[in-house]
């Protein structure tokens, strides 16, 4: 069935509507996604494009807020609610100043998880804000984080196992660095669920079991760090779609933060409950992802360790989380234009009609003019009934292969002006057909590069066009990246389909949106083929209409070169001393040639002519 809203109200969280034909930004000036592509492609920009909208990661942060506040307030929860936003899932600056600007009142911090990000974390945290550090940490990044502690930075260093508890130890002892908090991953014996939960369980890569914890408890003590152990951490993995795992979770946590209370880990103070908010990318209610809101998963924390706490007669934890998907997803669209329909040809431009036609021929041709409402599916059964017999025909060597040709382009017709007819009310074999006759829509951009997720998880992301959207989409549509892999393919998926329009690409644009794009994808994303990072800028919206700020085009092609290790000046000369020793009837036309050459050379790496 076509679907005109693509979703939207599933997996939109009212950051974008539908206003007549196009999908508008629901906020302030209210602009559509195409009027800003238009206006930034006004420049000569060509190529995908990542729009950002910080505005909606200060959304995300001052909900994650408000409803914390309100679940511990609700259950007279006596901890306080803190965050982290964790580096990993976007370290692009735009993404990161959003982050630092919108989660200044609420003292929002984040978390680095190697010494890039700590270095970006110990640079941009406001003081008075968290950072924690996760992963795996050698004495270099131990010591980073005592100077982040000595600058006065609040940090906690989480361990992950007891080498890096010994680390932390020799370098306490070693120097005169302020001392910084000390977390401890433990493992739990709960454990998430969906494709990401191999980040919590017994056989977790992270975290100390039971009886490393009881040693590292008797390592901190023994050498006098025990009131600077404020903190446990766990993190059951990330897209948590299910609830269920993490009220275990909490459960095994909060009796281990009250078991190591009542053994005299008096600094200890926090629980981390890590990330994993779930985002909903879902296009159809069938195969919708979360079954919990924000709501219920705050209130389930403050409940259920106030519970735990209660029955062991324990003050009630801070609580940290570290959900970053929620934070980011939303903020970033990429925009890909779509370059070619591969059935273009089909097209009743394209008929080759000869003066006498074969009658199957005339009769197709008289089938194609006269379907009606009520006639169609009539004539598509015997459109699809003269096809047979025309191959038949051609394999007996009674037609060429121009009549063949024209058969096609006219069943190929007839068929669609009946899915067009029929649209609405779509019959079993309609739906068939019509994913049999798939369009396959060449889009400016790498799958690889820019949802590496969906190349590597399957991960789905919502797509749509940007406008004709209240034109009826009819065409089952699968989406061909550039890349020369047949990977680069988001394919047609009849559990989830996807309907696009027919346009004409000669004479109009066509450009789709994927949204949510904003976590992991823009640093997972690989260089296949030598496609970067596309162009990105960020759209401040106010009530009149919106600035663009900080535009960067992706890189030109000597600068991908010379990121690899090549010399691109030396590139450069020898290719243009090539062409000039090269053979050219005048010295302008040489010229022009190699400034068109040294022209090119600078262009970002995606596809220009037709879109
Ligand atoms: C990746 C990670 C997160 C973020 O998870 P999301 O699913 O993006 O919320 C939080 N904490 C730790 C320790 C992580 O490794």
């Amino acid at each position: 069935m076509p679907m005109q809203n693509y979703g939207i109200d599933i997996w939109g969280d009212q950051n974008f509507v539908i206003k007549e034909d196009r999908v508008h930004v629901n906020y302030k000036s209210s602009p559509s996604l195409l009027e800003i592509t238009q206006q930034i492609r006004q420049s000569g920009l060509r190529g995908p494009l990542i729009l950002r909208f910080p505005h909606l990661i200060g959304k995300q942060i001052n909900t994650l807020y408000k409803t914390f506040n309100a679940a511990l307030k609700e259950n007279d929860y006596t901890g306080k609610f803190r965050a982290v936003f964790p580096l990993k899932v976007n370290q692009f600056p735009e993404a990161v100043n959003a982050i630092i600007d919108h989660g200044g009142p609420h003292s929002y911090g984040l978390e680095a998880g190697s010494k890039a990000e700590l270095i970006i974390a110990m640079a941009k945290t406001p003081k008075g804000s968290p950072i924690t550090v996760n992963g795996f940490k050698d004495t270099e990044m131990i010591t980073l984080g005592f100077m982040a502690a000595h600058m006065g930075h609040d940090i906690t260093l989480t361990i992950e196992g007891i080498g890096e508890l010994e680390s932390i130890i020799d370098v306490a002892s070693s120097c005169n660095l302020k001392v910084p908090n000390i977390g401890i991953r433990i493992r739990l014996k709960s454990s998430g669920s969906g494709a990401w939960a191999k980040s919590g369980g017994m056989d977790a890569k992270f975290g100390l079991t039971t009886t490393e914890l009881l040693e590292a408890i008797a390592l901190l003590r023994e050498h006098e760090l025990l009131q600077h152990f404020s903190m446990i951490h766990f993190h059951i993995g990330s897209q948590m779609e299910d609830i269920a795992p993490l009220k275990k979770a909490l459960r095994e946590a909060g009796n281990i933060y009250a078991e190591l209370k009542k053994m005299g880990a008096e600094g200890l103070r926090a629980i981390n409950i890590g990330g994993g908010l779930a985002v909903e990318y879902s296009q159809h209610l069938s195969t919708r992802l979360k079954n919990y809101h924000l709501g219920e998963f705050a209130s389930s924390v403050a409940f259920l360790l106030k519970e735990v706490m209660d029955a062991k007669g324990v003050a009630q934890p801070d609580i940290f989380t570290e959900s970053g998907r929620y934070i980011v997803a939303s903020h970033a669209v990429l925009i890909a234009p779509v370059l070619e329909l591969f059935s273009h040809d089909y097209q009743e431009k394209s008929l080759k009609l000869k003066e006498t036609n074969p009658p199957l021929i005339q009769e197709l041709r008289t089938l194609n003019e006269q379907v009606t409402p009520k006639n169609c599916i009539e004539y598509m059964h015997d459109a699809l009934d003269h096809m047979e017999s025309v191959l038949t025909l051609f394999e007996l060597g009674y037609i060429d292969l121009e009549d063949r040709s024209n058969a096609e382009i006219l069943v190929h017709l007839i068929i669609k002006k009946s899915l067009y007819l029929f649209r609405g009310k779509p019959t079993p074999e309609l739906e068939r057909l019509q994913g049999r006759m798939q369009e396959r829509y060449l889009i400016n951009s790498s799958i690889f590069q820019s949802m590496p997720d969906y190349w590597g998880l399957g991960q789905h992301f919502p797509v749509m066009p940007l406008d004709r959207l209240d034109k009826p989409a009819i065409r089952s549509a699968s989406l061909w990246d550039i890349t020369c892999d047949s990977d680069g393919e988001v394919a047609f998926n009849p559990e989830a389909p996807l309907y696009l329009h027919d346009v004409n690409l000669d004479e109009e644009e066509y450009y789709l949106g994927f949204f949510n794009i904003g976590a992991y994808q823009e640093t997972l994303g690989m260089q296949h083929n030598l496609f970067k990072h596309p162009s990105e800028c960020t759209i401040m919206l106010n009530n009149e209409g919106y600035e663009i700020e900080n535009f960067i085009e992706s890189e030109n092609l000597l600068t991908i070169l010379s990121d690899l290790g090549y010399n691109d000046s030396q590139i450069l000369i020898q290719l243009k001393n090539n062409l000039a020793q090269a053979h050219f009837s005048t010295e302008e036309e040489k010229s022009d040639t190699l400034q068109q050459l040294e022209l090119y050379l600078y262009q970002n790496g995606y596809l220009r002519t037709t879109n």
